[in-house]
């Protein structure tokens, strides 16, 4: 049996050190927003060449505190990619804002931003782009069309932690960026987390009082903010976890490198890694019209697999209200039916990636 993603392995590798912090978190006494949360954001801010960074719960508040401290309101616009985790929609129909639904590129999965700029109006807010599965969206085209129009970038760079385009790293590109520390995640906790991050020092302000009640001075309250903060322990954690991440995502690049080099000389289409960017593999995922079929194989071996994502956001209920309809956003849809995502976490070894790119092959070899 080979897991998609093994959290266990990775546990044990670090277990002792991973423990120890722990362990001092817990004699202590400081259970929220303290030392090591201090330490964290300073390290991450640091790792992504940013001024600031702000610790909250979760990848999901990171999305919607950002969004909220950069002025996304009731009744705004804001263009983001219909392929991608809900969240990323769900945060913008919560500040009262509507998504609206660029289609993607079908090589990156990442939002074609040849088709931007018709969807600006003049309720247009902000770009939402999500660094999908771990490389970093077109970025010099989008600021340069945010600059234009006077709109607001927030990064939903919860796949992409360490990914980069022309030597800068996810994260750093938009007004702020957005991280999520959930466990499947490249840096991923032992629990929920998430994390802002900003050079611009109004918004790095305005989310630390909207994650604490909307307050800098206890008990004096000027905003209406929510109680989003990021755990002692978790941060604790992920400064372990953060040293090794670099390692771990070159061990995921590795795997990726041989299962293309396996691929090659079938018609599996194999991840494009754009000239000039470093793809961190948070997802391997091929395209093959035959999905299904490999699918089944593999789940017949015991080979972990998974479809992200099987319905894209404009065809989901809870926004059918806008009337799209099935072939709107053809790239999208035809992602959904064709993509699947193979095992490539740091622990795997070339033996399973050799053996899961031969059950792949053999499938399609199957009636
Ligand atoms: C994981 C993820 C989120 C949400 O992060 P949580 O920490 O689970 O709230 C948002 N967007 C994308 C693209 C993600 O992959």
């Amino acid at each position: 049996m080979i897991p998609l993603l093994d959290l266990v392995a990775q546990y044990n590798a670090i277990s002792r050190e991973v423990n120890e912090a722990v362990q001092q978190v817990l004699s202590g006494g400081r259970y929220i927003l303290g030392p090591n949360v201090e330490a964290l954001e300073q390290e991450i801010a640091g790792y992504c060449g940013t001024d600031y960074a702000v610790g909250v719960a979760s990848g999901t508040d990171a999305l919607l505190l950002a969004l909220e401290a950069c002025g996304v309101k009731q009744g705004d616009e804001v263009i983001t990619s219909p392929y991608t985790f809900f969240a990323t929609a769900e945060v913008i129909s919560r500040l009262g804002a509507r998504p609206v639904f660029c289609d993607i590129n079908p090589d990156t999965y990442n939002l074609n931003t040849d088709l931007l700029e018709r969807l600006v109006t003049l309720r247009t807010r902000a770009i939402v782009p999500v660094h999908l599965y771990g490389q970093v969206t077109g970025m010099a085209e989008i600021m340069e069309l945010a600059r234009k129009h006077n709109l607001v970038v927030v990064e939903d760079a919860c796949q992409a932690m360490g990914a980069q385009q022309y030597g800068k790293k996810a994260g750093a590109w938009g007004d702020a960026g957005c991280f999520s520390f959930f466990p499947s995640k490249n840096l991923g906790g032992c629990g929920d987390g998430g994390m802002v991050v900003t050079s611009n020092a109004e918004i790095a302000a305005k989310i630390k009082k909207l994650r604490h009640h909307g307050t800098d001075k206890k008990y004096f309250h000027s905003l209406v903010g929510y109680n989003s903060r990021l755990d002692e322990i978790q941060a604790a954690i992920l400064r372990v976890k953060l040293k090794r991440l670099d390692e771990w995502n070159n061990g995921r690049r590795e795997k990726a490198t041989l299962y293309n080099r396996l691929f090659k000389d079938t018609d599996i289409v194999t991840p494009l890694e754009v000239p000039g960017s470093r793809h961190i593999y948070h997802q391997y995922v091929i395209r093959h019209i035959q999905r299904d079929k490999i699918m089944q194989i593999l789940q017949e071996t015991n080979i972990g697999c998974a479809v992200y994502y099987p319905l894209p956001l404009h065809l989901q209920e809870v926004y059918q209200n806008f009337g799209a309809k099935p072939g709107d956003l053809p790239e999208a849809e035809r992602a959904a039916r064709e993509t699947l995502a193979l095992p490539v976490f740091p622990e795997l070894n070339r033996a399973q990636v050799k053996f899961i790119a031969e059950k792949v092959i053999f499938a399609l070899t199957q009636k």
